[in-house]
């Protein structure tokens, strides 16, 4: 994991900084990064990522300090930013809470530090308390272009929203543990993989069970386990989701370039074997990344069969393997028999997730080839006509739609769990496509938009 924001500079942690790194490294915590406020907390934050390996800096003059922003200190700031482990220019924004200096101020101080970030080409760290509107405002007038983080978020959906649609990433803090923030943990679980960062605010807001002690790097565990529930993942899904956005976003370490073949979600592993579709569909997330989970689907070169079987290594482990990826796995037919066959002869489970164009693809009846080797098959039904399928997924084939449903009614003769999803989408009729999978006889769900795996 990557404690996107913290305080380890500040006096709370002159006594034992080397151990609550060691706690920090034990807890999973690889990186840190250090947040500024003042220009003695730069000086101080700059100082310990020259000392720790693991410790990145961020340099900003936060809100509070805004009145002490002149043309001197912004020199500083940017000969600062040229070191090697500046990763940001932060943290800076508003805060209406205090005022510690005038709203007046703390906007002329926002606006010259990003202007900053954008010349030195880091990304942000913002600070927003009780100042959403002129937050947003500014980010719209003065940040297009300039990436970064709102960092312990606590603002509203509609700021989230706003916030991510200028492309800002939002990192949820220790608040989300407490019992009366439900507000803040929807939101937790709302924001799309894309766009999560996790943080601890150290030496502040410790989350619960720790709450009321002293903040540090190690208890990020407990915001990022609050985080995972909300979401319906594992925390290593988390870690990895929040490790891989950090790593983007302040070019921390190595970004892998290479497409995972096999890759595990919560208890089950999936499989990426080709990035090949008959369809194109407006929502389908290899529209806009490349990433799932925070795994890297984009392959350079489609699998063999036993490729594949070497990177599920023992089937047993999962819940259920299954072909997903970023393409249609029933264009492979052969590779997913062969593997399929080999999953069940070692004790797994197999599901597929097809477009259920597998009939179209192949020209005649697939289903009996599959039979014995599929547990389970969820097939995309996507819309509840044809002329809106044919807009939603552009496919290639002609009459796809109607194939699809064929394919559904087949399937439910030959694989013992069949399902139909849609997708989330305004527009879509959720009951008339429920009605249609109740027709079918086969089980229904309706999956969110932009929530892959
Ligand atoms: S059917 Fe699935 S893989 Fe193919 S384009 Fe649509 S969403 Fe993407």
């Amino acid at each position: 994991m990557i404690d996107t924001h913290c305080h380890l500079e500040m006096d709370e942690f002159e006594g034992d900084r080397d151990e609550v790194l060691t706690r920090a490294a034990e807890a999973g915590v690889k990186y840190i990064i250090n947040a500024g406020s003042d220009r003695e907390a730069n000086l101080r934050g700059l100082e310990l990522s020259t000392r720790y390996p693991n410790v990145y800096s961020a340099v900003g003059i936060h809100p509070h300090d805004a009145k002490y922003l002149d043309r001197s200190l912004l020199i500083e700031l940017k000969r600062w930013s040229d070191r090697p482990k500046v990763v940001a220019v932060g943290e800076i924004g508003l805060d209406y809470h205090y005022l510690h200096s005038t709203k007046g101020v703390q906007v002329e101080a926002f606006i010259k530090q990003i202007a900053l970030a954008r010349e030195v080409d880091l990304p942000i760290i913002i600070h927003s308390r009780e100042a959403k509107k002129d937050t947003v405002r500014i980010l719209k007038e003065e940040a297009s272009e300039v990436p970064g983080v709102l960092h312990c978020f606590s603002g509203d959906m509609e700021m989230a929203k706003e916030a991510m649609g200028l492309g800002f990433y939002i990192s949820i803090a220790g608040p989300v543990t407490f019992k009366n923030v439900k507000d803040l943990r929807e939101i937790a679980g709302f924001i799309p993989d894309d766009f999560l960062l996790i943080e601890t605010d150290a030496p502040y807001l410790a989350p619960v069970p720790m709450r009321g002690k002293r903040n540090e790097p190690s208890f990020l565990t407990h915001t990022a386990q609050v985080i995972a529930d909300a979401r319906g993942i594992s925390i290593s899904d988390l870690a990895r989701i929040t490790t891989l956005n950090a790593m983007r976003l302040f070019k921390i370490g190595e970004v892998s370039e290479r497409g995972e073949i096999a890759y595990r979600i919560r208890d089950s592993l999936y499989l990426n074997i080709t990035n090949r579709c008959t369809n194109r569909c407006g929502f389908c997330v290899k529209s806009r990344t490349s990433y799932v989970k925070g795994h890297n689907l984009r392959l350079e070169k489609e699998p063999s069969a036993q490729q594949i079987i070497k990177a599920i290594n023992d089937p047993k482990a999962y819940k259920e393997i299954v072909f997903c990826g970023i393409g249609e796995p029933l264009l492979r037919l052969d590779v997913v028999k062969k593997v399929s066959a080999w999953v069940k002869e070692n004790g797994g489970k197999v599901r597929i997730n097809t477009n259920g164009q597998g009939n179209l693809i192949h020209g005649k009846d697939i289903l009996p080839e599959l039979r014995g080797l599929v547990d389970c098959i969820s097939v995309s039904l996507d819309a509840e006509d044809s002329k809106k399928y044919e807009k939603l997924c552009k496919p290639s084939i002609k009459g796809s739609f109607e194939g699809v449903l064929s394919f559904i009614r087949e399937a439910v003769q030959v694989i013992p769990s069949v399902k139909a999803t849609i997708v989330k989408i305004p527009g879509v009729d959720v009951e008339k496509c429920r009605k249609i999978a109740e027709e079918l006889g086969v089980e229904f769900r309706v999956r969110e938009f932009d929530i892959v795996g």
